[in-house]
């Protein structure tokens, strides 16, 4: 099994539209890793591939990685950055596909967005295991959007290996035991440092968590318009690792980046 990140940007996607700054000039420049389109990853199994979130950057991402069928998707939370891709999704598919979120996720997308046809929606629980042909999936509710959690209820998803964990500010007890030495954790770190936001992560809050965590590998995702050009932000997050004595391996994630599990 082998996971691409698709997109690891903020919901803005990275460059901003007609910002000068640094961070966006340098995602301009061709394959620069600054670039950054909006959160989601592909899990490709055996026989089957599986969507993690359905960014409003879908079909940009499955041209640039050159996948040509989607089987299964998961939807952490409702949010546009994460879901907006969906019409596009039910579009471009030959074939039905099966989508898992929570129910009020389900109810807010197909709300937004009418005729998906193509997709049929599976709507799973807080803490419920689940599987997608024989892979285990475990759904590990997490707080997101505090302002408004009762339509924006988020999920984290627990595979054999790996966590996935891309919109987050706090993590319930109950989940957060789950992520005790795992050994893939992909990790909103919006904000850059110490920078502190109501809905997301920063990088030492990330960093720490896995570290207090012990988990063996994080991946840095969601990475947000605060972050300096790709070599800078690796370089300062490589120098905190060293200073912190941090045990845990980080590694900034940038679209196209391959993990196998
Ligand atoms: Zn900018
Ligand atoms: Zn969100």
């Amino acid at each position: 099994m082998n996971l691409t990140f698709l997109g690891t940007g903020p919901s803005t996607g990275i460059p901003k539209k007609e910002c000068r700054d640094l961070t966006c000039q340098e995602a301009r420049k061709k394959n620069s890793k600054s670039k950054r389109t909006r959160s989601s990853a592909l899990l490709k199994a055996n026989n089957f591939n599986l969507l993690i979130d359905c960014s409003p950057d879908f079909l940009q991402q499955v041209k640039q990685e050159r996948i040509k069928k989607i089987n299964y998707v998961i939807i952490t939370h409702a949010h546009r950055d994460a879901s907006g891709g969906i019409k596009k999704l039910n579009l471009w598919t030959k074939n039905k596909i099966i989508v898992c979120c929570q129910k009020q996720t389900i109810k807010k997308i197909t709300s937004r967005y009418g005729g998906l046809n193509k997709l049929e929606f599976r709507a799973i629980k807080p803490y419920q295991k689940f599987k997608i042909k024989n892979m285990a999936i475990t759904a590990l509710p997490v707080k997101h959007y505090v302002l408004d959690e009762k339509n924006f209820p988020t999920l984290a998803y627990k595979f054999k290996n790996l966590i996935y964990c891309s919109d987050v500010i706090k993590i319930p007890a109950k989940s957060l035991k789950h992520f005790k030495n795992y050994p893939y954790l992909i990790l909103d770190a919006a904000m850059y440092f110490n920078r502190q936001f109501i809905s997301h992560l920063n990088t030492r809050q990330a960093i720490e968590l896995a570290e207090k965590q012990k988990v063996k590998n994080l991946y840095l995702t969601q990475i947000g318009h605060s972050y300096p050009p790709y070599k800078i932000a690796r370089k300062e997050i490589a120098k905190f690792v060293k200073a912190h004595k941090i045990k845990t391996k980080v590694f900034l994630a940038y679209d196209g980046l391959k993990i196998k599990l």
